[in-house]
């Protein structure tokens, strides 16, 4: 079913500025730590994009989407960047078969939005709605479902990708297995991702039914994380300040969609889901505004909100009937919330350890607390099984994020002593979050870094595709 053309808007239905076409620009990513100069470019479609990708650009390019990394992955130093926003429609939608077909530059918000009315959704999303399609292709995200549904690249059925050996090619599992897995978590340095046709899931009611548990230590959240029988969505905030036996205590949520409601019911919920949609597209409660001084999350700051947050938690609460756009989109109700770090911005450290590292995972509590690092958010979920391609993050395993602003004095060698413990124990950190980690670890953390290379070597000999993180990292290198 062809969706029609709607008018140029962006994730909160806002007119989109457009910046003009070969504009210098300044680039950061969410964290605003790293910043860099380019030129960037707007295709409007699929023919723009092979133009620019086979002109051989001077310093190379990169496609960007929203600019929800973290780090420095969107941006390329002295050369070009695809802003592939202004490719934002929603194409097609089979509810038969479940599929959407979109545009690279479709933001989750807006293919959410389209697919509500169907009683469908996407199957995984990330903690904020305004990241595009392309770039959750590019960097495999992953949901609070992982240990259910996989990530996101695991619900991807084809894409059509703009490579500079081969221009524009449709790739699937089938027709080149090495190209289509390779960029599901590529981080845009196989090709330029134009269109992706992707498996929907129902969406029964737009609720979901939440428990929560407060524990008194790491077995305890560990326990409810993996229980026998996990809900389709969890997830742990910890309380990263306790030591001795209360390490690891959280504040655990579980939950399920809320199943469809009686028939008497159904005129309600098609007025949720509605409102639902209209909620998807609307713009954010409160903005931060440009100038913050000095940042609002100081150390002690942070520290007296963790205690708040941990006090404050129910200690046992059963069947919450939540609304899912804040349940899996919280953060999104403040705009620029990234302000609040100040100038300096905010570093998001995301680590995997895989499943059987408990030794290691205790060692990086222990390591953050020594080094007494101020941590605002420290959001703990369980991985299932690896999927997508070589560079693609989530293995099975315990990851955990933590926010922590860039002015932090203690900041690089607390990081630099985790990366240690994660490299050695087989685990790895998330490059789409990256903007400081050495190259050096790279292979231990990411095994199958040969077959990428490999890859590159194939689909971009000359390396026309770079960016700061790959060149930073050498991912960029084309030799195996
Ligand atoms: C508040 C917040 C919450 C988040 N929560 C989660 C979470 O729960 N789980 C999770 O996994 N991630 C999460 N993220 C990270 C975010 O989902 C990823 O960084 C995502 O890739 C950002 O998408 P984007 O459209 O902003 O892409 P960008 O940030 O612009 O780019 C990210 C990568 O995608 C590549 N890319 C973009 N467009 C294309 C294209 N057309 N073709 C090829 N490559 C392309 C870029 O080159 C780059 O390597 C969160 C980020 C924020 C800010």
């Amino acid at each position: 079913m062809p969706v029609p053309e709607p008018a140029l808007a962006d994730a909160a239905g806002v007119p989109a500025a457009r910046p003009a076409e070969g504009r210098e620009r300044m680039l950061s990513g969410w964290g605003r730590t790293t910043r860099s100069r380019a030129l960037v470019l707007v295709p409007r479609d699929a023919q723009e994009v092979a133009e620019h990708v086979g002109s051989g650009a001077v310093g190379g390019l990169i496609a960007r989407g929203a600019g929800r990394n973290y780090g420095d992955a969107a941006q390329n130093a002295g050369g070009a960047v695809l802003d592939m926003t202004a490719m934002q429609r929603v194409l097609a939608i089979d509810p038969e078969r479940r599929q959407v077909t979109v545009q690279a530059g479709a933001t989750i918000a807006a293919v959410m939005a389209a697919l509500a009315p169907h009683e469908l959704t996407l199957p995984v999303v990330p903690g904020t709605r305004h990241v595009t399609i392309a770039g959750a292709i590019a960097s495999d995200i992953h949901g609070k479902n992982h240990h259910r549904d996989g990530g996101f690249a695991r619900h991807v059925h084809a894409i059509t990708v703009c490579t500079p050996a081969q221009g524009l090619v449709e790739v699937s599992p089938q027709s080149d297995p090495e190209l289509f897995y390779g960029t599901l978590g590529g981080m845009g340095l196989t090709g330029v991702v134009v269109q992706a046709t992707l498996a929907a899931a129902p969406l029964p009611t737009p609720w979901v039914s939440e428990d929560l548990d407060r524990t008194g230590g790491l077995n305890a959240t560990l326990e409810l994380l993996a229980g026998e029988d996990p809900r389709r969505y969890s997830v742990a905030w910890l309380d990263l300040l306790a030591g001795g036996a209360r390490a690891g205590r959280a504040l655990v949520s579980r939950a399920d969609p809320v199943e469809a409601p009686s028939r008497r019911e159904r005129t309600r919920l098609d007025a949720a889901r509605a409102e639902f949609a209209a909620a998807l597209l609307r713009g954010p409660r409160v903005t931060v505004p440009a100038a913050v001084p000095g940042g609002l999350l100081q150390p002690a700051a942070v520290r007296a909100f963790n205690e708040l947050r941990w006090q404050r938690g129910p200690r046992r609460a059963r069947g919450r009937h939540l609304e899912m756009a804040p349940y899996f989109f919280p953060l999104d109700v403040v705009g620029d919330w990234n302000r609040l770090y100040g100038r300096r911005g905010l570093v998001q450290y995301q680590f995997v350890l895989p499943t059987g590292a408990d030794a290691s995972l205790v060692r990086c509590f222990e390591l953050l607390r020594e080094h007494r690092v101020p941590v605002y958010l420290a959001v703990f979920k369980r991985f299932g099984p690896a999927f997508g391609g070589p560079l693609s993050f989530p293995l099975e395993g315990w990851t955990l994020a933590i926010d922590v602003p860039a002015a932090w004095s203690g900041l690089a060698g607390a990081l630099a002593a985790l990366d240690e413990v994660v490299a050695a124990c087989g685990g790895r950190v998330y490059l789409t979050k990256d903007a400081r980690m050495r190259a050096e670890l790279l292979p231990a953390m990411y095994p199958l870094l040969r077959r990428f290379r490999a890859l590159r070597a194939r689909v971009d000999p000359d390396g026309v595709l770079s960016s700061d993180l790959a060149r930073r990292l050498g991912l960029d290198e084309v030799r195996a």
